[in-house]
Protein backbone atom coordinates (compact mmCIF):
# COMPACT_ATOMS: atom_id res chain seq x y z
CA UNK A 1 0.00 0.00 0.00
CA UNK A 2 2.77 2.32 0.59
CA UNK A 3 6.59 1.76 -0.18
CA UNK A 4 9.49 3.04 1.59
CA UNK A 5 11.83 5.42 0.32
CA UNK A 6 13.60 5.76 3.64
CA UNK A 7 13.15 6.22 7.37
CA UNK A 8 10.76 9.40 7.00
CA UNK A 9 9.84 9.14 3.65
CA UNK A 10 7.36 6.78 2.33
CA UNK A 11 5.78 6.77 -1.48
CA UNK A 12 2.36 5.60 -2.31
CA UNK A 13 2.94 4.24 -5.75
CA UNK A 14 0.78 5.58 -9.06
CA UNK A 15 -1.94 2.70 -9.23
CA UNK A 16 -3.56 3.19 -5.77
CA UNK A 17 -5.80 5.41 -7.27
CA UNK A 18 -7.12 5.28 -10.99
CA UNK A 19 -6.30 8.35 -12.58
CA UNK A 20 -3.31 9.30 -10.21
CA UNK A 21 -1.00 11.18 -12.48
CA UNK A 22 2.05 11.69 -9.76
CA UNK A 23 2.78 9.46 -7.00
CA UNK A 24 2.24 10.12 -3.27
CA UNK A 25 4.87 11.30 -0.65
CA UNK A 26 3.83 10.49 2.89
CA UNK A 27 6.28 12.23 5.08
CA UNK A 28 6.15 9.99 8.90
CA UNK A 29 8.56 7.94 10.54
CA UNK A 30 7.70 4.22 10.76
CA UNK A 31 5.78 5.00 14.49
CA UNK A 32 3.45 7.63 13.13
CA UNK A 33 2.92 5.45 10.13
CA UNK A 34 0.93 3.32 12.42
CA UNK A 35 -0.93 6.19 13.38
CA UNK A 36 -2.39 7.26 10.04
CA UNK A 37 -5.62 6.24 8.87
CA UNK A 38 -6.09 4.59 5.77
CA UNK A 39 -8.68 7.24 4.79
CA UNK A 40 -5.86 10.25 4.55
CA UNK A 41 -3.78 8.08 2.49
CA UNK A 42 -6.56 7.89 0.15
CA UNK A 43 -7.19 11.35 0.10
CA UNK A 44 -3.05 11.83 -0.37
CA UNK A 45 -3.50 9.53 -3.86
CA UNK A 46 -6.99 11.11 -5.01
CA UNK A 47 -4.95 14.16 -5.11
CA UNK A 48 -2.63 12.99 -7.13
CA UNK A 49 -5.27 12.35 -9.48
CA UNK A 50 -6.02 16.11 -10.45
CA UNK A 51 -4.69 17.98 -13.35
CA UNK A 52 -1.50 19.72 -13.30
CA UNK A 53 0.18 18.33 -10.22
CA UNK A 54 3.63 18.89 -9.73
CA UNK A 55 5.83 16.10 -8.82
CA UNK A 56 4.19 14.33 -6.04
CA UNK A 57 1.19 14.75 -3.53
CA UNK A 58 2.38 15.31 -0.34
CA UNK A 59 1.54 14.96 3.09
CA UNK A 60 3.60 15.92 6.24
CA UNK A 61 3.77 14.13 9.76
CA UNK A 62 1.25 15.83 11.27
CA UNK A 63 -1.36 14.42 8.80
CA UNK A 64 -4.78 12.94 9.29
CA UNK A 65 -8.16 12.82 7.49
CA UNK A 66 -9.18 16.57 6.14
CA UNK A 67 -12.32 17.75 3.69
CA UNK A 68 -11.02 16.17 0.52
CA UNK A 69 -7.36 17.13 1.09
CA UNK A 70 -5.65 15.85 4.14
CA UNK A 71 -5.27 18.29 6.49
CA UNK A 72 -1.05 18.31 6.39
CA UNK A 73 -1.49 18.13 2.52
CA UNK A 74 0.77 20.04 0.37
CA UNK A 75 0.04 19.87 -3.54
CA UNK A 76 1.15 22.12 -6.34
CA UNK A 77 -0.30 22.75 -9.65
CA UNK A 78 0.70 24.02 -13.05
CA UNK A 79 -0.76 27.90 -13.12
CA UNK A 80 -1.92 26.98 -16.64
CA UNK A 81 -2.45 23.55 -17.05
CA UNK A 82 -3.26 23.34 -13.10
CA UNK A 83 -6.45 23.57 -10.88
CA UNK A 84 -7.39 25.61 -7.74
CA UNK A 85 -9.38 23.75 -4.95
CA UNK A 86 -10.71 24.98 -2.08
CA UNK A 87 -10.59 21.88 -0.27
CA UNK A 88 -6.74 22.33 -0.88
CA UNK A 89 -7.04 25.14 1.52
CA UNK A 90 -9.76 24.32 4.09
CA UNK A 91 -12.34 26.91 5.36
CA UNK A 92 -10.50 28.27 7.96
CA UNK A 93 -8.56 30.39 4.77
CA UNK A 94 -5.56 31.41 6.23
CA UNK A 95 -5.65 29.76 9.67
CA UNK A 96 -2.16 30.18 11.57
CA UNK A 97 0.54 30.55 13.92
CA UNK A 98 2.14 34.02 15.31
CA UNK A 99 4.76 34.19 17.96
CA UNK A 100 5.58 37.60 20.31
CA UNK A 101 8.86 37.85 22.31
CA UNK A 102 8.98 39.31 24.76
CA UNK A 103 11.90 40.24 27.20
CA UNK A 104 10.33 38.71 30.53
CA UNK A 105 11.93 35.56 32.18
CA UNK A 106 10.08 33.28 33.44
CA UNK A 107 10.22 33.87 36.89
CA UNK A 108 9.03 37.25 35.92
CA UNK A 109 5.60 36.01 34.34
CA UNK A 110 4.37 32.96 36.57
CA UNK A 111 3.57 35.06 39.67
CA UNK A 112 0.84 36.58 37.58
CA UNK A 113 -0.21 33.45 35.29
CA UNK A 114 -2.88 33.28 36.61
CA UNK A 115 -4.29 37.20 36.55
CA UNK A 116 -2.53 37.02 33.08
CA UNK A 117 -4.44 34.38 31.03
CA UNK A 118 -8.02 35.65 32.96
CA UNK A 119 -6.91 39.00 31.25
CA UNK A 120 -5.94 37.65 28.09
CA UNK A 121 -9.31 35.41 28.10
CA UNK A 122 -11.24 38.41 28.58
CA UNK A 123 -9.76 41.03 26.32
CA UNK A 124 -9.69 38.59 23.16
CA UNK A 125 -13.31 37.14 22.64
CA UNK A 126 -13.13 33.73 21.88
CA UNK A 127 -15.75 30.91 20.91
CA UNK A 128 -17.54 30.01 18.05
CA UNK A 129 -19.77 32.81 16.90
CA UNK A 130 -17.50 35.30 19.70
CA UNK A 131 -18.08 39.13 18.62
CA UNK A 132 -15.34 41.74 18.42
CA UNK A 133 -15.29 45.08 20.44
CA UNK A 134 -14.73 47.03 17.16
CA UNK A 135 -17.30 48.09 15.08
CA UNK A 136 -16.70 47.66 11.61
CA UNK A 137 -17.91 49.60 8.58
CA UNK A 138 -18.28 48.02 5.07
CA UNK A 139 -15.59 50.28 4.45
CA UNK A 140 -13.11 49.16 6.66
CA UNK A 141 -14.27 45.69 6.09
CA UNK A 142 -13.18 45.96 2.45
CA UNK A 143 -9.61 47.37 3.63
CA UNK A 144 -9.11 44.52 6.26
CA UNK A 145 -10.31 42.47 2.83
CA UNK A 146 -7.43 44.40 0.29
CA UNK A 147 -4.72 44.83 2.92
CA UNK A 148 -4.86 42.52 5.72
CA UNK A 149 -2.49 43.33 8.22
CA UNK A 150 -1.40 46.76 6.87
CA UNK A 151 -4.99 47.53 7.14
CA UNK A 152 -4.88 46.89 11.12
CA UNK A 153 -1.77 49.07 11.87
CA UNK A 154 -2.72 51.98 10.19
CA UNK A 155 -5.66 51.89 11.67
CA UNK A 156 -4.02 51.81 15.29
CA UNK A 157 -3.09 48.00 15.52
CA UNK A 158 0.23 47.48 15.89
CA UNK A 159 3.26 48.88 14.75
CA UNK A 160 4.90 48.75 10.92
CA UNK A 161 7.47 46.65 11.99
CA UNK A 162 4.96 43.87 12.47
CA UNK A 163 3.81 43.57 8.86
CA UNK A 164 7.47 42.91 7.92
CA UNK A 165 7.12 40.30 9.74
CA UNK A 166 4.37 38.63 8.37
CA UNK A 167 4.70 35.96 5.62
CA UNK A 168 3.85 38.30 2.11
CA UNK A 169 3.56 40.94 4.62
CA UNK A 170 0.68 40.64 5.90
CA UNK A 171 -1.33 41.08 2.80
CA UNK A 172 -1.37 39.39 -0.47
CA UNK A 173 -2.19 41.32 -3.65
CA UNK A 174 -4.87 40.50 -5.63
CA UNK A 175 -8.00 40.48 -3.49
CA UNK A 176 -11.23 41.07 -5.11
CA UNK A 177 -14.11 41.87 -2.23
CA UNK A 178 -16.83 41.42 -5.79
CA UNK A 179 -16.46 38.10 -5.02
CA UNK A 180 -17.55 37.99 -1.39
CA UNK A 181 -21.01 37.16 -0.85
CA UNK A 182 -23.23 39.78 1.61
CA UNK A 183 -23.25 36.33 4.19
CA UNK A 184 -19.11 35.99 4.32
CA UNK A 185 -19.28 40.29 4.76
CA UNK A 186 -22.57 39.86 7.42
CA UNK A 187 -20.25 37.22 9.23
CA UNK A 188 -16.90 38.64 8.74
CA UNK A 189 -17.83 42.41 10.04
CA UNK A 190 -18.45 42.06 13.84
CA UNK A 191 -15.15 39.38 14.54
CA UNK A 192 -12.11 41.29 14.39
CA UNK A 193 -9.75 40.46 16.55
CA UNK A 194 -11.58 37.32 18.35
CA UNK A 195 -10.40 33.67 18.42
CA UNK A 196 -13.06 31.45 17.39
CA UNK A 197 -13.26 27.94 18.82
CA UNK A 198 -11.17 25.32 20.98
CA UNK A 199 -8.28 24.72 18.63
CA UNK A 200 -7.66 28.09 18.05
CA UNK A 201 -5.77 29.45 21.21
CA UNK A 202 -3.62 32.52 22.84
CA UNK A 203 -1.09 31.02 24.79
CA UNK A 204 2.00 32.27 27.36
CA UNK A 205 5.05 30.10 26.93
CA UNK A 206 8.51 30.16 28.07
CA UNK A 207 11.93 29.10 25.88
CA UNK A 208 13.12 25.65 27.44
CA UNK A 209 15.94 24.70 25.14
CA UNK A 210 17.27 26.08 21.99
CA UNK A 211 18.34 23.57 19.34
CA UNK A 212 20.70 26.34 17.50
CA UNK A 213 22.16 29.01 18.78
CA UNK A 214 22.90 30.91 16.04
CA UNK A 215 19.61 31.09 14.38
CA UNK A 216 18.09 31.54 18.22
CA UNK A 217 20.06 34.53 18.46
CA UNK A 218 18.99 35.86 15.18
CA UNK A 219 15.22 35.38 15.72
CA UNK A 220 15.72 37.37 19.33
CA UNK A 221 14.94 33.47 21.37
CA UNK A 222 17.31 33.19 24.90
CA UNK A 223 16.76 30.38 27.42
CA UNK A 224 13.90 31.15 29.78
CA UNK A 225 12.09 33.85 27.50
CA UNK A 226 8.22 33.93 27.69
CA UNK A 227 6.80 34.16 24.74
CA UNK A 228 3.48 34.60 23.63
CA UNK A 229 1.57 32.21 20.47
CA UNK A 230 -1.91 33.30 18.53
CA UNK A 231 -3.43 30.74 16.44
CA UNK A 232 -6.76 31.28 14.35
CA UNK A 233 -7.44 32.19 11.52
CA UNK A 234 -10.04 33.80 8.87
CA UNK A 235 -13.42 32.93 11.30
CA UNK A 236 -16.76 33.07 9.67
CA UNK A 237 -16.01 35.51 6.50
CA UNK A 238 -13.19 32.75 5.69
CA UNK A 239 -15.94 29.87 6.20
CA UNK A 240 -18.65 31.29 4.10
CA UNK A 241 -16.13 32.23 1.42
CA UNK A 242 -15.15 28.51 1.39
CA UNK A 243 -18.57 27.44 1.72
CA UNK A 244 -20.01 29.43 -1.28
CA UNK A 245 -17.16 29.11 -3.26
CA UNK A 246 -17.85 25.58 -3.27
CA UNK A 247 -20.72 25.37 -4.20
CA UNK A 248 -19.46 26.95 -7.81
CA UNK A 249 -16.51 24.95 -8.07
CA UNK A 250 -18.70 21.72 -7.89
CA UNK A 251 -20.49 22.78 -10.60
CA UNK A 252 -17.44 23.98 -12.40
CA UNK A 253 -16.13 20.11 -12.03
CA UNK A 254 -18.84 19.23 -14.42
CA UNK A 255 -18.55 22.25 -17.08
CA UNK A 256 -14.96 21.41 -17.64
CA UNK A 257 -15.36 17.61 -17.58
CA UNK A 258 -12.60 17.28 -14.74
CA UNK A 259 -12.68 13.78 -13.74
CA UNK A 260 -12.20 13.41 -9.69
CA UNK A 261 -12.09 10.40 -7.61
CA UNK A 262 -14.45 12.33 -4.64
CA UNK A 263 -16.93 15.41 -4.91
CA UNK A 264 -14.86 17.19 -1.98
CA UNK A 265 -12.11 17.93 -4.60
CA UNK A 266 -14.15 20.30 -6.41
CA UNK A 267 -11.89 22.44 -8.36
CA UNK A 268 -11.29 24.17 -11.51
CA UNK A 269 -9.29 24.79 -14.09
CA UNK A 270 -6.76 27.36 -12.54
CA UNK A 271 -7.28 30.31 -15.23
CA UNK A 272 -11.10 29.66 -15.60
CA UNK A 273 -13.18 32.48 -14.06
CA UNK A 274 -14.26 30.61 -11.62
CA UNK A 275 -11.27 29.36 -10.09
CA UNK A 276 -10.11 32.88 -10.55
CA UNK A 277 -12.91 34.15 -8.81
CA UNK A 278 -12.73 31.78 -5.84
CA UNK A 279 -9.02 32.99 -5.40
CA UNK A 280 -9.82 36.48 -5.47
CA UNK A 281 -11.87 35.67 -2.39
CA UNK A 282 -9.85 33.21 -0.65
CA UNK A 283 -7.20 35.98 -0.84
CA UNK A 284 -9.82 38.61 0.96
CA UNK A 285 -10.23 36.05 3.39
CA UNK A 286 -6.72 35.37 3.89
CA UNK A 287 -6.11 38.96 4.40
CA UNK A 288 -9.13 39.09 6.85
CA UNK A 289 -6.97 36.82 8.89
CA UNK A 290 -3.95 38.39 9.13
CA UNK A 291 -5.79 41.61 9.95
CA UNK A 292 -7.61 39.48 13.05
CA UNK A 293 -4.29 38.07 14.49
CA UNK A 294 -2.93 41.53 14.41
CA UNK A 295 -5.82 42.95 16.48
CA UNK A 296 -5.02 40.15 18.50
CA UNK A 297 -1.69 41.32 18.54
CA UNK A 298 -2.19 44.58 19.52
CA UNK A 299 -4.67 43.25 22.61
CA UNK A 300 -2.63 41.16 24.11
CA UNK A 301 0.25 43.88 24.20
CA UNK A 302 -2.10 46.27 25.97
CA UNK A 303 -3.22 43.37 28.22
CA UNK A 304 0.74 42.34 29.49
CA UNK A 305 1.43 46.59 29.68
CA UNK A 306 -1.80 46.88 31.84
CA UNK A 307 -0.48 43.68 34.01
CA UNK A 308 3.11 44.27 34.13
CA UNK A 309 3.13 48.59 34.41
CA UNK A 310 5.36 48.79 31.24
CA UNK A 311 4.76 49.42 28.03
CA UNK A 312 4.80 47.11 25.46
CA UNK A 313 8.23 48.55 23.98
CA UNK A 314 9.86 48.20 27.33
CA UNK A 315 8.57 44.42 27.34
CA UNK A 316 10.29 43.97 24.04
CA UNK A 317 6.79 42.59 22.61
CA UNK A 318 7.88 42.40 18.98
CA UNK A 319 6.40 40.37 16.39
CA UNK A 320 9.07 37.12 15.87
CA UNK A 321 6.73 35.72 13.14
CA UNK A 322 3.64 35.58 11.30
CA UNK A 323 2.83 32.17 9.17
CA UNK A 324 -0.40 31.11 7.23
CA UNK A 325 -0.86 27.00 7.10
CA UNK A 326 -4.26 27.24 5.26
CA UNK A 327 -3.45 29.03 1.59
CA UNK A 328 -2.95 28.36 -1.75
CA UNK A 329 -0.17 31.16 -3.48
CA UNK A 330 1.38 31.31 -6.96
CA UNK A 331 5.03 30.59 -6.03
CA UNK A 332 8.26 30.18 -8.26
CA UNK A 333 9.82 26.68 -7.85
CA UNK A 334 12.27 24.58 -9.36
CA UNK A 335 10.59 21.37 -10.99
CA UNK A 336 12.68 18.85 -12.95
CA UNK A 337 15.33 21.48 -13.39
CA UNK A 338 13.30 24.51 -14.52
CA UNK A 339 11.50 27.36 -12.69
CA UNK A 340 8.07 27.55 -13.32
CA UNK A 341 5.17 29.21 -11.96
CA UNK A 342 2.82 26.77 -9.17
CA UNK A 343 -0.63 26.96 -7.15
CA UNK A 344 1.21 25.96 -4.05
CA UNK A 345 -1.93 24.87 -1.95
CA UNK A 346 -0.79 24.38 1.72
CA UNK A 347 -3.62 23.28 4.45
CA UNK A 348 -2.67 22.49 7.40
CA UNK A 349 1.23 22.87 6.23
CA UNK A 350 3.63 25.61 6.80
CA UNK A 351 5.57 27.54 4.35
CA UNK A 352 9.06 26.99 5.17
CA UNK A 353 11.21 28.97 3.27
CA UNK A 354 15.27 29.24 2.92
CA UNK A 355 17.99 31.19 3.93
CA UNK A 356 18.74 34.06 1.33
CA UNK A 357 14.51 33.24 0.00
CA UNK A 358 13.65 37.06 -1.33
CA UNK A 359 10.50 36.41 0.53
CA UNK A 360 12.35 36.17 4.22
CA UNK A 361 12.42 38.93 5.92
CA UNK A 362 15.81 41.01 6.16
CA UNK A 363 16.30 40.89 9.94
CA UNK A 364 16.04 36.43 9.07
CA UNK A 365 17.02 36.25 5.57
CA UNK A 366 20.69 34.89 6.71
CA UNK A 367 19.20 31.94 8.66
CA UNK A 368 15.38 31.22 6.70
CA UNK A 369 12.33 31.90 7.43
CA UNK A 370 10.94 30.61 11.16
CA UNK A 371 8.47 27.74 11.03
CA UNK A 372 6.01 28.12 13.85
CA UNK A 373 4.99 24.60 15.22
CA UNK A 374 2.35 24.28 18.23
CA UNK A 375 1.96 21.48 20.05
CA UNK A 376 -0.75 21.23 22.55
CA UNK A 377 -1.99 23.54 25.43
CA UNK A 378 0.11 20.74 27.67
CA UNK A 379 3.00 19.95 25.33
CA UNK A 380 5.46 21.30 23.55
CA UNK A 381 5.39 23.57 20.55
CA UNK A 382 8.48 24.67 18.48
CA UNK A 383 10.25 27.21 16.71
CA UNK A 384 12.07 26.14 13.57
CA UNK A 385 13.72 27.93 10.39
CA UNK A 386 13.29 26.75 6.69
CA UNK A 387 16.04 25.38 4.48
CA UNK A 388 16.85 25.00 0.89
CA UNK A 389 15.88 20.79 1.41
CA UNK A 390 12.39 21.53 1.82
CA UNK A 391 12.54 24.07 -1.78
CA UNK A 392 13.90 20.72 -3.15
CA UNK A 393 11.28 18.21 -1.35
CA UNK A 394 8.29 19.90 -0.20
CA UNK A 395 7.59 22.94 -2.22
CA UNK A 396 9.16 24.94 0.71
CA UNK A 397 6.48 23.50 3.29
CA UNK A 398 6.63 21.94 6.55
CA UNK A 399 4.43 20.75 9.36
CA UNK A 400 1.93 22.47 10.99
CA UNK A 401 1.17 21.18 14.01
CA UNK A 402 0.99 17.77 16.00
CA UNK A 403 -2.03 16.91 14.38
CA UNK A 404 -5.30 15.33 15.60
CA UNK A 405 -5.91 12.25 15.97
CA UNK A 406 -8.95 11.42 18.59
CA UNK A 407 -11.96 12.91 17.17
CA UNK A 408 -13.79 15.86 19.34
CA UNK A 409 -16.91 13.12 20.09
CA UNK A 410 -14.34 10.52 20.97
CA UNK A 411 -12.49 12.88 23.20
CA UNK A 412 -15.75 13.90 25.24
CA UNK A 413 -16.05 10.30 25.40
CA UNK A 414 -12.54 9.56 27.00
CA UNK A 415 -12.00 12.73 29.03
CA UNK A 416 -12.89 15.15 31.67
CA UNK A 417 -12.47 18.70 30.69
CA UNK A 418 -12.23 18.98 34.53
CA UNK A 419 -9.92 16.46 35.31
CA UNK A 420 -7.89 17.98 32.29
CA UNK A 421 -7.57 21.08 33.54
CA UNK A 422 -6.42 20.14 36.92
CA UNK A 423 -3.58 18.19 35.52
CA UNK A 424 -2.47 20.56 33.34
CA UNK A 425 -2.40 22.83 36.71
CA UNK A 426 -0.31 20.27 38.25
CA UNK A 427 2.14 21.11 35.47
CA UNK A 428 2.07 24.72 35.87
CA UNK A 429 -0.02 25.12 33.21
CA UNK A 430 -2.98 27.90 33.45
CA UNK A 431 -6.02 27.00 31.36
CA UNK A 432 -9.05 28.76 30.57
CA UNK A 433 -11.65 27.90 28.41
CA UNK A 434 -15.75 28.57 27.03
CA UNK A 435 -16.68 25.66 28.40
CA UNK A 436 -14.98 22.41 30.08
CA UNK A 437 -15.92 20.29 26.82
CA UNK A 438 -13.70 22.44 25.00
CA UNK A 439 -10.37 21.04 27.20
CA UNK A 440 -11.87 17.33 27.48
CA UNK A 441 -12.07 18.22 23.25
CA UNK A 442 -8.45 19.61 23.23
CA UNK A 443 -7.11 17.74 25.76
CA UNK A 444 -3.10 16.96 24.99
CA UNK A 445 -4.02 13.19 24.40
CA UNK A 446 -6.14 14.18 21.03
CA UNK A 447 -3.12 15.48 19.35
CA UNK A 448 -0.54 13.27 18.00
CA UNK A 449 3.49 13.70 19.83
CA UNK A 450 4.41 17.62 18.66
CA UNK A 451 8.72 16.09 19.41
CA UNK A 452 7.68 13.42 17.22
CA UNK A 453 6.19 15.13 14.21
CA UNK A 454 8.69 17.89 14.89
CA UNK A 455 11.57 15.13 14.58
CA UNK A 456 10.35 13.92 10.99
CA UNK A 457 10.83 17.24 9.44
CA UNK A 458 13.85 17.87 11.12
CA UNK A 459 15.71 14.52 10.15
CA UNK A 460 13.88 14.99 6.97
CA UNK A 461 15.58 18.39 6.04
CA UNK A 462 12.58 20.62 5.31
CA UNK A 463 12.79 22.83 8.50
CA UNK A 464 15.39 23.00 11.13
CA UNK A 465 14.71 23.34 14.80
CA UNK A 466 15.72 26.41 16.67
CA UNK A 467 13.73 26.36 20.14
CA UNK A 468 11.25 24.57 22.16
CA UNK A 469 8.61 26.34 23.99
CA UNK A 470 6.59 25.18 27.30
CA UNK A 471 2.88 26.07 27.89
CA UNK A 472 2.64 28.52 31.26
CA UNK A 473 -1.00 29.98 30.38
CA UNK A 474 -3.29 29.34 27.40
CA UNK A 475 -6.74 30.85 26.47
CA UNK A 476 -8.57 28.70 24.65
CA UNK A 477 -11.59 29.73 22.13
P1 LIG B 1 -5.25 23.21 13.43
O1 LIG B 1 -4.85 24.39 12.66
O2 LIG B 1 -5.09 21.96 12.61
O3 LIG B 1 -6.56 23.31 14.10
O4 LIG B 1 -4.23 23.11 14.64
C1 LIG B 1 -2.86 23.21 14.50
C2 LIG B 1 -2.16 22.56 15.64
O5 LIG B 1 -2.26 23.35 16.82
C3 LIG B 1 -2.71 21.23 16.10
O6 LIG B 1 -2.30 20.20 15.23
C4 LIG B 1 -2.10 21.10 17.49
O7 LIG B 1 -0.85 20.46 17.42
C5 LIG B 1 -1.88 22.54 17.93
N1 LIG B 1 -2.69 22.98 19.09
C6 LIG B 1 -4.01 22.86 19.30
N2 LIG B 1 -4.38 23.43 20.47
C7 LIG B 1 -3.24 23.93 21.03
C8 LIG B 1 -2.96 24.68 22.23
O8 LIG B 1 -3.82 24.99 23.05
N3 LIG B 1 -1.66 25.06 22.42
C9 LIG B 1 -0.65 24.75 21.54
N4 LIG B 1 0.58 25.17 21.81
N5 LIG B 1 -0.90 24.04 20.42
C10 LIG B 1 -2.16 23.64 20.16
MN1 LIG C 1 -8.28 27.38 12.17
MN1 LIG D 1 -4.90 26.27 12.26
Amino acid sequence: MVRKLSDNSWEIPIGRTPGMRVPGRLFVSESLLEGIDPGTIDQIANVATLPGIQKYSMAMPDAHLGYGFAIGGVAAFDREEGILSPGGVGFDINCGVRLIRTNLQKEEVVPHIEALTEALFHNVPSGVGSKSRIRASDRELDDAFLHGARWAVEAGYGVEADTEHCEADGFLDGADPSHVSTKARTRGKPQFGTLGSGNHFLEVQYVDEIYDRDVASAFGLVEGQVTVMIHCGSRGAGHQICTDHLRELSQAVKKYGIQIPDKQLACAPAQSREAQNYFKAMLCAANYAWANRQVITHWTRETFEKIFGRDADDLGMDLLYDVAHNVAKLEEHRVDGKKKEVYVHRKGATRAFPPEHPEVPAAYRAVGQPVLIPGSMGTPSFILCGTKEAMDISFGSACHGAGRIMSRAHAKTEFRGQTIKENLEAQGITVRATHPSVIAEEAPGVYKSSSEVVNVVHELGIARKVARVIPLGVAKG
